[in-house]
């Protein structure tokens, strides 16, 4: 008798885990869903940024297509998805252009996978990136030829796109790309158009994060394209680094008053 009650409790228990999991489920997803989706998010667009640059959506993600005499710079595959996608819509608009070179902004699996469909002469990331895909399952992530370390000045087809290093920020494989005879800059996950980041942006070192964030700001642009939602101006990546650093003040404001143990 005994060892049924212990039986039931452990089952009563068990269902309580189990039910108020699904309700934390259900108010995540409903919590989550509508920042994902809704209009100007779902689905595709690929659109013409200037004479040189155009920006592929696909669902709440972004890249950039630069236009050389060499060929295609695509920066950014995401995914098999998306990039079947954009070739599509490559082969629409420039037909018979090759992609010349893709480039990963950083090793993250959601920025790097996909990208054998736009079939790149060279694909460049950077050097400690397979030190993360060899740790996991790195299926779909064309092999780069190339591997950068540093601030590097890439010179595809008459176009001059420096990749600026970012240490240690948004992982320590992080680049940003300066377009300067655009004034455009494109960021992958660091800094977004009026929009807060889903958690706080995951795999973030917030000391760094600002630093980058500072350094992209110090330079002279108009355009700024991030890898996830809308596209805008250098201003708009300003107001995001004001809202960063406010929100951490707020947060290191309200441990001091809680008197949190360790935190000081
Ligand atoms: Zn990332």
């Amino acid at each position: 008798m005994k060892k049924l009650i212990i039986i039931l409790m452990a089952a009563t228990a068990i269902t309580s885990i189990v039910g108020c999991n699904a309700f934390v489920l259900k108010t995540v997803t409903k919590t989550v869903d509508p920042y994902f989706h809704g209009p100007g998010i779902d689905g595709t667009k690929f659109e013409k940024i200037n004479e040189t640059i155009y920006t592929y959506r696909w669902n709440w993600y972004r890249n950039v297509i630069i236009v050389t005499e060499e060929g295609l710079v695509v920066i950014d595959p995401m995914n098999a998805e998306m990039s079947a996608g954009l070739k599509k819509a490559l082969d629409q608009h420039f037909p018979g252009q090759k992609v010349h070179t893709l480039i990963y902004s950083h090793y993250h699996l959601d920025h790097t996978r996909g990208g054998s469909v736009l079939a790149p002469t060279h694909v460049i990331a950077h050097e400690k990136s397979p030190t993360y895909w060899n740790a996991v399952n790195h299926d779909g992530v064309l092999e780069p030829t190339r591997y950068i370390a540093g601030d590097t000045t890439l010179n595809i087809g008459g176009v001059e796109i420096r990749a600026l290093y970012l240490g240690l920020s948004h992982t320590d494989t992080l680049y940003a790309f300066h377009i300067p005879s655009e004034r455009l800059v494109f960021t992958a996950d660091l800094g977004l158009v009026k929009a807060v980041a889903p958690n706080g942006v995951p795999d973030r070192y917030a000391p760094g994060y600002l630093a980058a964030m500072n350094r992209i700001i110090a330079i002279d642009f108009d355009t700024f394209v991030p890898s996830h939602f809308a596209y805008g101006t250098k201003k708009d990546l300003i107001d995001w680094r004001d809202m960063m650093e406010e929100s951490r003040r707020l947060a290191y404001a309200i441990v001091q008053k809680s008197g949190t143990p360790g935190v000081h």
